[in-house]
């Protein structure tokens, strides 16, 4: 991916160290802002049965999921009718098998064969393996998109974005999130902050910087927070809160009450670690 030291968003050479750990450094471009990490990628190498069976489809993870699918799929439909439905990076199906049971036609696109494969065969669902770019969809074929924390994973973001923009119908609304840079957490744990993730993640946004990235690829941004909403059992265990039915505790009583209004207001307050928003199709 950035073998050529240029910055994936921008294409500028000028960068700065943004921070370094153990075999690993992140660049900030001069230019933009974009912090990104020089590496080489190859697709689908990482994403096997492993990496799944250790975070993704641990099964303390289920009610997360379940809620976090939930409050996507509400937020895409008010900005569209429900209709056909692309879940890019789908991992082994959880959100595809969540949309099509609320009613949308739901599709996905995942590179790990582990997780297509169990997708289409243990789940039953329309998951092709490969890249979005590989799928090769018609022109305006879809009415809504997700991409649940895969952007950060992108060896081309700005050619990806471009051909979901291709794909996706005049109007039709993407949810996209990925962790923040710039949030409390980011800031205060450096190089040993959890979601830096070396070798899997590879870029870093800022809410500027994923804006900037809708806006290059026809995508304007209709909704918009840095949640505090716990991501993982890691990211908990990164800001020091207990794992397990502790989690669930902490997350439940944090999540109640008029939970968006908290939500929100907690992800302004602390600059939240995950970037949430929709962006339509211009
Ligand atoms: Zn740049």
């Amino acid at each position: 991916m950035n073998d050529s030291g240029r910055c994936p968003l921008c294409g500028s050479a000028g960068r700065e160290e943004h921070l370094s750990g153990p075999g690993f450094v992140l660049y900030r471009c001069a230019a933009c802002g974009m912090v990104y990490q020089d590496a080489l990628y190859s697709a689908g190498g990482t994403y096997e049965e492993g990496y799944f069976q250790a975070g993704y489809m641990a099964a303390e993870n289920e009610e997360r999921l379940g809620k976090n699918a939930r409050e996507i799929l509400e937020a895409l439909a008010r900005h569209v009718d429900k209709g056909r439905l692309l879940d890019i990076g789908a991992g082994p199906g959880y959100y595809v098998k969540a949309a099509a049971g609320r009613g949308w036609d739901a599709h996905g696109v995942e590179v790990s064969r582990y997780a297509a494969k169990h997708a289409r065969e243990a789940l039953g669902l329309d998951v092709f393996c490969g890249t979005l770019e590989e799928a090769q969809y018609p022109d305006g074929w879809f009415d809504a998109a997700m991409m649940v924390h895969v952007v950060e994973h992108l060896p081309d973001p700005v050619g990806t974005m471009k051909e979901l923009n291709r794909v996706m119908r005049k109007g039709g609304a993407l949810h996209l999130s990925t962790p923040n840079i710039t949030s409390r957490n980011a800031r205060r744990d450096g190089a040993s902050w959890w979601a830096l993730k070396p070798g899997e993640h590879l870029l870093f946004f800022s809410p500027d910087t994923i804006k900037r990235l809708l806006s290059m690829t026809g995508f304007e941004v209709v909704e918009f927070d840095t949640s505090a909403t716990v991501i993982s059992t890691e990211s908990l265990r990164g800001a020091g809160l207990p794992a397990g039915e502790g989690l669930r505790t902490f997350v439940n009583s944090y999540l109640k009450g008029p939970k968006e209004f908290v939500r929100r207001a907690a992800g302004r307050l602390i600059q939240g670690e995950s970037i949430n928003l929709i962006a339509v199709k211009k």
